[in-house]
């Protein structure tokens, strides 16, 4: 089974295809895996490896952390783009993710001032006001549309609750109308004989229905770069994404990054 973990609470910089040079924050284990999805590309591997034993860390820790790692960055002249929370899991299932989010933001302004602070969030926990006054707080708030078709989302996403629909997910993401980044993995292959492809015509149709819907801000559409631990997965040419992120653009009005 496919497991790359990251090892702390702090991780990078990195340089992101997305995001440009970017420090992580993961609020999962440093030594196992904790999400609300499973994804078949998820590059921290399969939620079977287990949560480990380290737990979740502490609000405090990873303020003490990030403080020290962004002067260090700062006393060596390092540049820093962008502070992004993800790493093994799903951040908003911290039960403090509020307040550590208000925690990076001080401290961003502190010593990056012109740095943003992006979540990657998987849209499990936008039930929650809490989780998405959080989210409205953060410069780039970067929520998981894979599909706007349950089945599809389903088989891609395998979220653990059988209550997740395409449609109740669509639905809680207009709350970020104009703020949010909807981002959206593209792919097709098979797990367990099943196909998976969201880049259908139908599939493809059923996404600009969904963002015209939900009005982000951007639209954000990718691939696989990395191993993933559904191993019969394909990922999308290029040239294929771009025409595909084209097509979005024209049809939604919405501006479409491809990466
Ligand atoms: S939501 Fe993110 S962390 Fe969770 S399984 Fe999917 S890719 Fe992995």
């Amino acid at each position: 089974m496919q497991t790359i973990l990251f090892h702390s609470t702090i991780f990078g910089p990195i340089h992101s295809r997305r995001l440009g040079s970017s420090l992580g924050v993961n609020l999962s284990p440093a030594d196992g895996k904790i999400c609300s999805f499973d994804c078949l590309y998820c590059e921290a591997g399969f939620n079977a490896q287990g949560p480990g034993t380290a737990g979740l860390p502490a609000k405090e820790e990873v303020a003490r952390l990030l403080r020290e790692k962004l002067a260090a960055m700062k006393e060596a002249g390092e540049t820093l783009d962008v502070i992004t929370f993800s790493g093994n899991g799903e951040p908003t299932l911290h039960p403090d993710f509020p307040a550590i989010l208000d925690d990076t933001l001080r401290l961003r302004s502190e010593f990056f001032p012109q740095a943003k602070v992006s979540v990657l969030c998987n849209s499990t926990r936008l039930d929650r006001p809490e989780v998405v006054e959080a989210l409205r707080r953060a410069d780039n708030n970067i929520v998981k549309l894979d599909s706007a078709i349950t089945a599809t989302i389903r088989l891609l996403d395998r979220p653990n609750s059988p209550a997740f629909t395409a449609e109740k997910v669509i639905g809680e993401l207009k709350q970020f109308a104009g703020t949010g980044i909807v981002q959206t993995m593209m792919l097709r292959g098979s797990f367990e004989g099943q196909a998976v492809d969201n880049t259908t015509e139908t599939e493809i149709k059923a996404l600009i229905e969904a963002y015209r819907a939900i009005a982000p801000r951007e639209i954000m559409l990718y691939s696989i770069d990395r191993p993933t631990p559904a191993t019969q997965l394909e990922k999308i040419p290029a040239e294929e994404l771009r025409a595909i992120g084209a097509r979005i653009q024209a049809e939604t009005g919405i501006t479409v990054q491809v990466n």
